[in-house]
Formats: C-alpha cells, structure tokens, sequence
C-alpha cells in the first residue's frame, strides 16, 4: 500500500516538474541557464546578491526562457509569454524579481532584430506611490547599467505619445542619453514627451494623464508596450486606484502583453482580477463596481 502511495506521489512531482520549471538555486544560473547578459550578471554581483531569495527562485524561472531551445516545461505551459500573480511578503525582494526578466527581455530583444540601441518604450511599471516608484526607478537603473537599457521615471507634465516613432521624432534634436541618467525635467506649464525610454515608472494618476486624451475615458494606445509590471498590486486594484490600474492595463493594446503582479497579500480584488483576466486577459477588462 505504501508502495502505492509513493508511486502516485512520485508521479504527481513528476507531473508538477513538466508543468513549472525548476526553481533558481543561485543567480549565477540567470547566466549559465536563461542566457542573460554578462553585463546584467555582473551589475547583480557588483550589488553583493548572492542567493536568490524564495519569490526569485520561484518567479523567475517562469519568467525568463531558457537560452536553449524551449524547454520541456516552458512549452507544457503552453505560452512562454505567462502572466504571472506572486504574492510574498514585504522585504522578500519581489522589485528585482520583476525587474530582472524586463531588463533581459528588452536587451534580448534588441540582440535578435540587431537593434541599433533604439528606445521603444518596452515596459511600464506601475507603483501606487511616488516613493516606491523612485525606488524601482533606482534599483532598475543599478541593475541597467552599461546594457544601453533606459529607465525612465514619470515625472509631473510628461506625456507619451501614440506611437513610440513620434516621440523620437520628436525629441530628434536631443542628445544621446545613457542609462543610469536622471529623466528629464519638465518644463513648466507645457507637456514634454517621455523620450526614448526603454523602461518607464509610474504612479497610475501620472501615467493615466499623461495618456489623456482629453476626450472621456479615451486614452493614447501604447502598442509597443511589452510587459506591464503591478507593484503593489493590492493597493492598484483597490478602489482607490483600481479606475487608473485598468485604464493603463487598457491602454496596453499588445496582444503579446505580459502582465506581472506583484503582491504581499492576497486581497480579494486581487483574485477576483486573477480569475477574471488571466483567463481571458485579451479581451478589455471589465470588472464589477464592488469588490
Ligand atoms: P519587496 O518588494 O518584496 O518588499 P524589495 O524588492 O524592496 O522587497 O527588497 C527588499 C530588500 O532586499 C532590498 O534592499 C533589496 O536590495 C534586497 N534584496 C533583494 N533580493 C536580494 C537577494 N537575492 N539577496 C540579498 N538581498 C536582496
Ligand atoms: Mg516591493
């Protein structure tokens, strides 16, 4: 009988293995593993991260492909691109845990189409306050350092416009700027647009205006946008903010769009949305009133 019953067990960790990769044991395997720049290795070691902390291990091999070909268990998943909801405890290191597979994903993106080093605005970051968006804002540049990778805080008065060509149309005259630089003061009493950033961070009132359309809840499409990051994501998705959170998730018009939420609790809003969208996340989202 017991025969038996370790056999079923064995059989379900066998089943588990096909279905979710193994976990990070140390960071040197975003390396050997998920091929991720020699320059990105090196600004995590420079910052004394040794070992991955436990929402590290477990997130990103989900979120970062094998440098291989697909694994086994990236194709069982059945989207490489997966969406992912992790919930761990505050001070756990869930900022570098989203952080690290955006970073790889614009670099290894660029590497593929020979990119010249354009900026097209490749993730959006949203975080509830201005503090904890100046923090992502620091630890995405430390962690972009020398990768050409642009990380841009919003800051009162920037705006995006429709396509990401416009903006650098707009913005030609300006001169080259490299990762790890301030972002760009606005000017008083007009609108600047974000220029050239890879990487932006936000809190959802900022970010919506700067979307604005001006008409109703119309706001400016932002196709080029590959991942949206939830920080926080409890406190995005509660009253207070949730109106903003699902007008930029909105906004986000790619159908390859990876939404990645981060959360130290597991609020009912959170799961409601997790039930909701993650099934049928391409289509507009359209929550109740009540949570
Ligand atoms: P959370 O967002 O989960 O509350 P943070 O991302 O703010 O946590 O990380 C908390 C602290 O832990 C930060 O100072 C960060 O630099 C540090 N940290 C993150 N990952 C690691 C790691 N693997 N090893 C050591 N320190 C880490
Ligand atoms: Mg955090």
């Amino acid at each position: 009988k017991k025969v038996k019953g370790d056999k079923k067990a064995q059989s379900a960790k066998e089943e588990h293995k096909q279905l979710y990769p193994q976990p990070l044991t140390t960071f040197g395997e975003l390396k050997t593993t998920y091929g991720i720049s020699r320059r990105m290795a090196e600004n995590l070691a420079d910052q004394g991260y040794k070992i991955p902390t436990e929402v590290q291990m477990g997130s990103l091999p989900l979120l970062l492909q094998p440098s291989t070909a697909l694994g086994e268990s990236a194709s069982e998943l059945g989207d490489a691109n997966v969406d992912l909801l992790s919930i761990a405890p505050t001070g756990s290191g869930k900022t570098l845990a989203f952080l690290i597979p955006v970073v790889n994903g614009i670099i290894q993106r660029r590497r593929q189409n020979e990119d010249k080093g354009e900026h097209h605005l490749e993730a959006i970051i949203v975080a509830p306050t201005k503090e904890l968006a100046s923090q992502i804002v620091n630890e995405a540049k430390k962690l972009s350092i020398g990768t050409g990778v642009k990380v841009v805080g919003m800051r009162k008065g920037m705006r995006l416009t429709r396509s990401q060509d416009e903006v650098e149309k707009e913005s030609s005259g300006e001169s080259e700027e490299d990762s790890g630089d301030e972002a760009e003061e606005p000017c008083k009493g007009s609108s600047q647009p974000v220029s050239k950033a890879d990487i932006l961070v936000a809190t959802p009132g900022l970010l919506l205006g700067s979307i604005s359309t001006g008409s109703g809840d119309q706001h400016t499409p932002l196709p080029t946008v590959q991942t949206l990051v939830l920080d926080e994501a409890d406190v995005l998705l509660d009253p207070l903010f949730r109106d903003q959170t699902l007008g930029i998730w909105n906004s986000c018009t790619n159908p390859e769009l990876r939404v990645t939420l981060w959360s130290a609790t597991m609020g009912s809003n959170i799961e409601t949305l997790a039930s909701s969208t993650i099934t049928s996340r391409r289509s507009k989202l359209d929550l109740p009133t009540t949570s």
